[in-house]
């Protein structure tokens, strides 16, 4: 039955990793039912990052205080 084999691999963990740089990442996996070793990976789809905003410390005064009348 070699050669037929569709090569199933486990969800690989961090240990398998052999290649992972800013936007992409390499992974070592074998196959679960031939043993069949091979790669998988591709691009890193990152989400946007977001920052804090620094509070700045001299501006801590309210903008628009609720005038009263
Ligand atoms: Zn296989």
């Amino acid at each position: 039955m070699l050669g037929e084999c569709e090569h199933e691999y486990l969800e690989p963990n961090e240990e398998e990793i052999v290649q992972c740089s800013e936007d992409y990442i390499l992974f070592r996996v074998a196959c679960i039912r031939c043993g069949m070793v091979g790669f998988a990976g591709g691009d890193i789809a990152w989400n946007p990052t977001y920052w804090e905003d620094e509070a700045p410390e001299s501006d801590s005064q309210p903008h628009n205080p609720i005038p009263r009348g």
